[in-house]
């Protein structure tokens, strides 16, 4: 993920520069601001801007005049109750603003969160740079058996080698006649907006992502977790530790109710009652599909 001499210059910069301010300011948050955290070979994730703390939660809760904290046990108390009873508003106060640098094949999956704002690398405008994600021989893994959307076993090596140059290969001998493409050396050159369909899924672009806290909780619920492609859960993963500090009591709350909470579904309590009193409770009785009681046992039995 290497920035080069400049760019890190800039973010110095910034980062030098502090101002006073009448605004919410979370001191966990301030230390992320600007500053790059690398993710996969390329890319990173870096805090841009964020707006609110656990304190603006509450005030939006309580609809105060001065900063609605009575006291932090409190303020704790009112953020678990409100992520309990799926009050979310008050979520939605607080925003976080994003730098993505990311393959274009996790992109394409990102942006299906659509309560986001986004402004994305213009690949008309601009010349994309020659940068593949190129998987890690252990994250190079078979088809799963179990799950049509997932990877099951890592591949052998011999297998691995051959998958990997292939990899570099194709994504350099398309990057090569893009750059040919688009010259216009000798020839009129075509156009950046045309040129780059060539381009493989692994490229990377870049994006300003912007969110609220609700939405933003609602995107790592689901990319933050074991069935998420890996290529984006390292993304989530990396948002994750800064919503920790950005937020820490809201981050709590999101764990305990979210990330290690369980849904069930009507048959799947009617299950757990009967378990409960003492009866043994099998697929064949429990009125759910073998597909339904895998995902309920899987749920608690690890
Ligand atoms: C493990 C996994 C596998 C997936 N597999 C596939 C797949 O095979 N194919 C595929 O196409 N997608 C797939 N997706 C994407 C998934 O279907 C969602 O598009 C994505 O997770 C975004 O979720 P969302 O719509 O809830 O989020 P957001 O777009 O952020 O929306 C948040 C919430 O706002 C509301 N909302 C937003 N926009 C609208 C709207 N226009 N109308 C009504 N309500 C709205 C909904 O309540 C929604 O839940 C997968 C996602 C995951 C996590």
């Amino acid at each position: 993920m290497p920035l080069t001499p400049e760019q890190d210059a800039e973010i110095a910069d910034l980062r030098a520069t502090p101002r006073t301010t009448l605004r919410a300011v979370s001191e966990g948050a301030e230390q992320h601001l600007y500053v790059p955290k690398p993710v996969l070979d390329h890319g990173f994730v870096r805090m841009i801007d964020y707006m609110g703390d656990d304190a603006a939660i509450c005030q939006a809760a309580r609809v105060s005049y001065g900063r609605g904290t009575k006291s932090v046990q409190n303020d704790e108390g009112l953020i678990r109750y409100l992520m309990r009873h799926w009050h979310s508003t008050p979520f939605e106060m607080c925003e976080l603003k994003l730098h993505v640098k990311l393959p274009v094949f996790v992109a394409r999956q990102w942006i299906r969160h659509r309560t986001a704002n986004v402004n994305e690398y213009s690949a008309r405008y601009s010349i994309l740079d020659r940068e593949f994600y190129i998987p890690r021989t252990e994250d190079l893994a078979a088809q799963s058996s179990q799950n049509n959307q997932g990877r099951g076993d890592v591949l052998g090596p011999e297998e691995s080698a051959r998958v990997l140059d292939w990899l570099r290969e194709d994504a350099h001998r398309a990057y090569d006649h893009y750059e040919q493409m688009i010259s216009d050396e000798g020839q009129q050159g075509v156009a950046r907006e045309l040129a780059r369909m060539n381009l493989p899924a692994n490229i990377y672009t870049q994006w300003y992502w912007k969110v609220d806290l609700h939405n933003l909780f609602h995107f790592l619920r689901l990319r933050a977790d074991s069935h998420a492609q890996y290529e984006i859960r390292v993304y989530a993963d990396a948002i994750c530790e800064m919503v920790k500090d950005w937020v820490p009591a809201a981050y709590r709350a999101f764990e305990e109710y979210r990330l290690g909470g369980v849904t069930l579904s009507a048959s799947g309590v009617e299950c757990l009652r009967r378990m409960l009193a003492g009866e043994e409770v099998t697929q064949e009785t429990s009125g759910m599909s073998a597909r339904e009681w895998r995902e309920f046992n899987s749920q608690w039995i690890t």
